[in-house]
C-alpha cells in the first residue's frame, strides 16, 4: 500500500484560543485497534481526526509482528471493536486463536466498511509532538519535516511496540539477518537454515514451532523459564459462531465486567484454598481446555493467595513436563514459585512450543546458570561454554512497555519537559489516560491503566476520551489540564494495589509489566492491577461527574 496523502481539512473546532483554527480537531498516532476506534468515535462526535502511522497498513501491533506464528493470545470474538453491531455479525472468524494476517484483514475490512482511510496517513513517522502554549494547539511534526497543529493530541500506540534492544556486546558484528522479532524481514526464507532465537517469552513461545517445521535448527537461549499455558486451538464451526453471534451483548457485558476484559465466566465464587486436595484436582483438569480461562475459571484465590499460587502453578509445570520427552529439558523450561509466582510474568500461550523441544532440530540453551551469552560474534552466539553457529539471529527480547512508545521521541508538554524527562523514576498519569503539564492529550491504554483484553481497555479509554472531548466542545472550552493532585492520587493508589499483588514480584525475573526488562530504566509501577472492570467503573464515574481530575479552561 502505497502512502495516502490527505489535503489538510478545516478543524471543526468551536474553541481554538480564538487564533484561526488548527489543521485538524484530533490527531492520534497509531492505526491499531486505537486509532480505529478514535476516528470511529471522534467522527461520530463531529470532530475532524486524522490518523498517522509509520507502518505501510493498518494493523498496530499486528502489522508489525509478522513472526512466523504470530496469534492473538485472547480468542477472536472478544478481540474485536464492539461499535458497529453489524459488523460484529458480518465477520467471520476462522478459528479460536486468529493468526496474525487474519486478526489485521479484520481491522482493514473495519477500515473500509467504516470509510475510515480518507483519515489514515501511513508511510509517516512523528519525529516531534509539541504544546503549542500560545495557541493551545499541539503540533506534530513528520519524519519529513511537515508539520500539522490539531486541538487535541492522542496516543494510540500501543502498550507493547517499542522493542527492547539487549545489552549483547557485539550485536552489530553478525554477518547474517539479526532482528528484533517485531521487526521480522519480509520474505525471509528460513527453511535449512540455522535459526538462533534469543528469548523465551510468549513470542518466542509461538515463534518456535513454526520456525521448527523447515529450519534446519532452532536453538533458543531462555533466561528465564515460564508457566506455559495450552492455547489449544480449534476452528470456528456454524454452530459456535451462531451462539457467539446470538449472544454478542451479553459477551461485550462479560468483557466490561471481567477483571481482564475478558469473555470468562468468572469469579466463580470459590476458593483453592477451601477445596479439598481431590475435587481441587478435578476442577483443575476439568477446565484444562486451553487459554487463561484455566486461571480464572477454576478457582478466584490463584493470583490472590501466596498457597493457591503455588498450587495452581505446579499444576501447569506437571502438565508443561508431561508433554517433554526428555525430563532434564523439561526441568528446565519450567519456573517453580520460588523463582516467582504464576503471573509475575505474563504466561505464553502455547501452540506447540514443548513439543518442539521433542524434535531433533530444537535446543535448547540455559543461559541463566549454565552458560551466560558472552557475545554476539560475526558468525553466531558464543556463550561461557560454546560457540554456536547461525545464518539467522531473532531477538525476541520484548519491549519497552507503556511507555516506550511515548518515550521514543520527544513529546513536549506545557513546561518544555518531554514525557521521557518527566517519566525517568515515576511514570505517573491519570488512569493512563492523560498526564499533568500535557493538557489536551490523551493516551491510550498509557501507565497505570490496567493489563486487560486490549480492544476491551482500548474501546473503554476512547468512549471517556470522547465524552470528555464533547464536553470541551459543549460547553466552549480551550484546553483541559489534568490536575497534578489527581496524577499523585492515581499514581498512589496504583503503587498500593500493585504493592499487594504477586505481580510485585516481577522485577526479581525482568517482567516487562514493571518495566523490569528494560536497560536504560529501573523498574516501575506501570499496570494499574485494582481490576479492569474497577477501572472501567473509574472511567464512567469520571465522566459522570464531569471529569474533576481535569481543569478545563
Ligand atoms: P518478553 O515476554 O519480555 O520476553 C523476552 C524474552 O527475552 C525473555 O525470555 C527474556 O528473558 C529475554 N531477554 C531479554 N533480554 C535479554 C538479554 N539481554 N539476554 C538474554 N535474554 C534476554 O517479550 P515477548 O516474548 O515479546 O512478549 C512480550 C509481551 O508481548 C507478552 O508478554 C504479551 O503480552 C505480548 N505478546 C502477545 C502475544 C499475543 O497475545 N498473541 C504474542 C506475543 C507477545 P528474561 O525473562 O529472563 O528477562
Amino acid at each position: 500500500m502505497t502512502t495516502t496523502t490527505i489535503a489538510p481539512e478545516a478543524g471543526a473546532a468551536s474553541a481554538t484560543n480564538g487564533a484561526g483554527k488548527p489543521d485538524f480537531d484530533a490527531i492520534g498516532i497509531g492505526a491499531g485497534f486505537a486509532g480505529i476506534a478514535l476516528i470511529h468515535y471522534l467522527r461520530e462526535a463531529g470532530l475532524s481526526v486524522r490518523v498517522f502511522d509509520r507502518a505501510s497498513d493498518v494493523g498496530g501491533t499486528w502489522a508489525w509482528n509478522r513472526y512466523p506464528g504470530a496469534a492473538t493470545d485472547s480468542e477472536s470474538y472478544y478481540y474485536c471493536l464492539t461499535f458497529s453491531k453489524e459488523i460484529l455479525q458480518e465477520w467471520k472468524w476462522t478459528q479460536r486463536y486468529p493468526g496474525r494476517a487474519e486478526t489485521q484483514a479484520y481491522m482493514r475490512f473495519v477500515v473500509d466498511k467504516c470509510d475510515m482511510m480518507p483519515h489514515i496517513q501511513l508511510n509517516t513517522e512523528i519525529t516531534e509532538a509539541r504544546y503549542l502554549a500560545d495557541k493551545g494547539w499541539w503540533q506534530v511534526t513528520t519524519g519529513t519535516g511537515e508539520t500539522f497543529t490539531c486541538k487535541y493530541f492522542v496516543s494510540g500506540m500501543g502498550m507493547i511496540s517499542q522493542p527492547e534492544i539487549p545489552a549483547i556486546k557485539g550485536l552489530d558484528t553478525f554477518k547474517g539477518p539479526i532482528f528484533h522479532s517485531s521487526r521480522w524481514p519480509e520474505g525471509l526464507d528460513y527453511a535449512g537454515k540455522r535459526v538462533g532465537v534469543i528469548g523465551a517469552g510468549a513470542t518466542s513461545v509461538q515463534m518456535v514451532p513454526e520456525l521448527a517445521k523447515t529450519a534446519a535448527d532452532v536453538t533458543v537461549f531462555q533466561r528465564t523459564p515460564n508457566y506455559i499455558l495450552p492455547a489449544m486451538q480449534r476452528p470456528m464451526t456454524p454452530e459456535w459462531e451462531k451462539e457467539i453471534k446470538d449472544n454478542y451483548e451479553a459477551i461485550i457485558a462479560k468483557c466490561r465486567n471481567h477483571v481482564f476484559g475478558m469473555a470468562f465466566d468468572s469469579p466463580v465464587g470459590r476458593n483453592v484454598l477451601d477445596t479439598p486436595p481431590e475435587e481441587r484436582q478435578r476442577i483443575f483438569e476439568e477446565n484444562w481446555t486451553g487459554s487463561f480461562r484455566w486461571v480464572f475459571e477454576t478457582f478466584d484465590d490463584l493470583l490472590a493467595s501466596p498457597e493457591a499460587n503455588k498450587l495452581a502453578g505446579d499444576f501447569i509445570t506437571s502438565k508443561m513436563k508431561a508433554r517433554v520427552n526428555d525430563p532434564e529439558l523439561a526441568e528446565l523450561l519450567c519456573p517453580t514459585y520460588d523463582d516467582y509466582p504464576l503471573f509475575a510474568k505474563r504466561p505464553p500461550l502455547d501452540h506447540g512450543y514443548l513439543e518442539a523441544f521433542n524434535r531433533d532440530n530444537v535446543h535448547l540453551v540455559d543461559i541463566k546458570k549454565a552458560e551466560p551469552i558472552v557475545e554476539v560474534t560475526e558468525t553466531g552466539v558464543r556463550t561461557s561454554k560454546r560457540d554456536f553457529e547461525f545464518d539467522i539471529i531473532v531477538l525476541a527480547t520484548g519491549f519497552k512497555a507503556y511507555t516506550g512508545s511515548l518515550e521514543a521521541f520527544p513529546i513536549i508538554g506545557a513546561t518544555g519537559q518531554t514525557l521521557n524527562e518527566k517519566w525517568q523514576t515515576v511514570s505517573g498519569s491519570i488512569m493512563g489516560v492523560a498526564v499533568a503539564d500535557f493538557p489536551n492529550m490523551f493516551m491510550v491504554t498509557g501507565p497505570q491503566a490496567p493489563f486487560a483484553n486490549l480492544p476491551t481497555s482500548i474501546e473503554q479509554n476512547v468512549i471517556w476520551i470522547t465524552a470528555c472531548i464533547r464536553k470541551m466542545e459543549h460547553e466552549g472550552y480551550a484546553t483541559f489540564w489534568p490536575k497534578a493532585d489527581a496524577e499523585a492520587a492515581w499514581t498512589k493508589q496504583t503503587a498500593d494495589i500493585h504493592a499487594q499483588t504477586l505481580m510485585a514480584q516481577g522485577d526479581k525475573v525482568n517482567s516487562w509489566m514493571m518495566g523490569a526488562n528494560r536497560a536504560d530504566k529501573g523498574a516501575r509501577v506501570l499496570i494499574y492491577f485494582g481490576g479492569a472492570n474497577f477501572y472501567y467503573d473509574a472511567l464512567d464515574q469520571s465522566a459522570a461527574a464531569g471529569f474533576p481530575e481535569l481543569e478545563f479552561r
